[in-house]
């Protein structure tokens, strides 16, 4: 006979099976579908989120937590296991079934929708869809917020998707990074460097740009193509990572023929989440404790490879003659330092994923800002854009062309993302505070990167970062790794010290 635990587990390994076939589903919907399926792909979806959510709020489920909540007998692990299901339980069990098919289908059909719309550069297209989406999000906050004994329903939001934080300590954390960045921003553009970025825009065919994304792939240990490959890398219109199943975390970019570097430092972005989704503790595999339930600190694995690695000086020494090589001479008459300059140019622009590594921080705040307003009421859907166009005015000096380039340029908000942006942000803090440890720890790193070799930062990470798994929450654990709550403090030091040399 099973315990109450054992048995809960099997429920949870049966959910995680769910999940990983939508992730098939997922993954086919943004890279192979047919324009024709769009409709009943939906109905396979909502098909398999009800029958997650009845596993999830199934009378076998709560006489199991029942049972489980008055064993003594835990060890550490179980103890968090149970903690993250009874989490996950109580946040379903506030929501009808119907409200959850109701999203799943809602966010499937705006997310096609808004596909077209913004081909079309015509918000009005989709602000019907994206009004009845919201709604049925708020609904579900208010539900959260209710049942959570909170009075914001973002923040009940937040709270759901990233435990320990609230609205409140991403404020203050946002504001700390503002109050240093609008005027860093400036400063460098003020500053007597002027650097040269034409020439990122040269042509680079779509299949040399494919296997450059391979090569980086490579360095980065992150297997695509061997006879043991555990993951695979496609086109897609917004790059994402995503999990289908045990040895199975597929990696998607987008190849711009005139911008080499949006599907280079987005495969670098890419490999790092699935690099992090691979490296958990094999034993873990079916159990909550496998993956950290933390977007921002989900987030911060994927920026360190982007940014601490991929734009890293000592990267570049090493793998610019590489990177010259695969890209077929197009770059041969452009010295290191001048494309290292340039791939690193603060450059404030409009959209988020194209953004340089010191705007980028300020896309998450205006989005992070609009989302709290949004959901407060402050703010309709109707007037988003003019709300976005004013904030991209203020605080990165620049005019939004078209709707396409500003509110609906990310997928997010058309597809049941909400209460989600702020992880991009705080990423960034983490991956910062977590790189200063390293630095501590594995004070080689950077040299072991001007020789070529990734493979003691990825062991480094596997071992203090990434085996830790859900063991505690996004905050907890970069206490667990840093020794220091979290805070702007690295974050700024790197980014002054960084860009201070670029910009002298
Ligand atoms: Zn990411």
């Amino acid at each position: 006979m099973k315990t109450a635990y054992e048995q809960l587990l099997k429920i949870y390994e049966e959910i995680q099976l769910l999940n990983s076939v939508s992730g098939v589903l997922y993954w086919d919907m943004n890279v192979k579908m047919p324009p024709a399926a769009t409709e009943y792909r939906a109905k396979q979806f909502q098909y398999l989120s009800t029958k997650t959510h009845q596993l999830w709020i199934g009378k076998n489920m709560s006489s199991l937590i029942e049972s489980c909540q008055k064993d003594e007998s835990f060890d550490t692990i179980q103890k968090r296991n149970f903690e993250l299901i009874k989490r996950s339980y109580d946040n379903r069990t506030i929501f009808p079934t119907e409200l959850v098919g109701k999203i799943a289908s809602q966010s499937n059909r705006t997310l096609e929708i808004w596909k077209v719309a913004k081909e079309k550069k015509d918000f009005q297209k989709v602000l019907p869809d994206l009004e009845k989406l919201f709604q049925l999000n708020v609904e579900s906050a208010e539900l959260l917020a209710e049942a959570k004994g909170m009075n914001d329903p973002y923040n009940a939001l937040i709270d759901r998707n990233d435990n320990g934080f609230s609205v409140d300590s991403l404020s203050k954390l946002f504001d700390d990074a503002k109050s240093f960045l609008i005027p860093f921003v400036k400063k460098c553009q003020n500053s007597d460097v002027k650097i040269d970025r034409s020439f990122i825009s040269r042509t680079v065919p779509r299949e040399v740009q494919v296997k450059m994304v391979h090569e980086l792939a490579n360095f980065l240990h992150y297997d695509f193509s061997s006879s043991k490959a555990n993951g695979r890398i496609d086109e897609v219109e917004h790059p994402l990572t995503i999990g289908c199943g045990k040895g199975d975390v597929r990696v998607t970019v987008k190849y711009h023929e005139d911008h080499v570097l949006s599907a280079f430092l987005a495969g670098a972005h890419e490999c790092g989440h699935a690099i992090h989704g691979l490296q958990g503790k094999a034993e873990w595999f079916n159990q909550p404790i496998y993956r950290v339930s933390s977007p921002s600190f989900g987030e911060s694995q994927s920026r360190i490879l982007e940014n601490m690695i991929a734009s890293s000086e000592e990267f570049w020494t090493y793998y610019y003659p590489k990177f010259q090589k695969v890209t077929q001479g197009t770059f041969d008459d452009i010295d290191m330092n001048t494309f290292y300059s340039a791939l690193n140019a603060v450059t404030p622009g409009f959209i988020r994923i194209q953004a340089d590594e010191v705007t980028y921080i300020l896309h998450i705040i205006i989005r992070f800002e609009i989302e709290r307003e949004w959901f407060a009421g402050k703010i309709t859907t109707k007037e988003l854009p003019q709300v976005w166009n004013e904030k991209y005015r203020e605080y990165l000096g620049v005019d939004v062309p078209n709707d396409s380039l500003g509110l609906m340029q990310d997928l997010h908000w058309y597809s049941q993302y909400y209460g989600y942006f702020h992880g991009y942000g705080i990423g960034d803090l983490i991956s910062a505070q977590i790189t200063n440890t390293m630095s501590k720890k594995l004070p080689g790193w950077r040299d072991d990167l001007l020789e070529g070799n990734f493979a003691n930062i990825k062991q480094w990470l596997a071992e203090n970062v990434h085996e830790k798994g859900g063991m505690c929450d996004g905050l907890e654990l970069v206490e667990d790794i840093t020794n220091e709550p979290l805070s702007t403090k690295y974050f700024t030091e790197y980014i002054e010290k960084k860009f201070s040399k670029i910009y002298n």
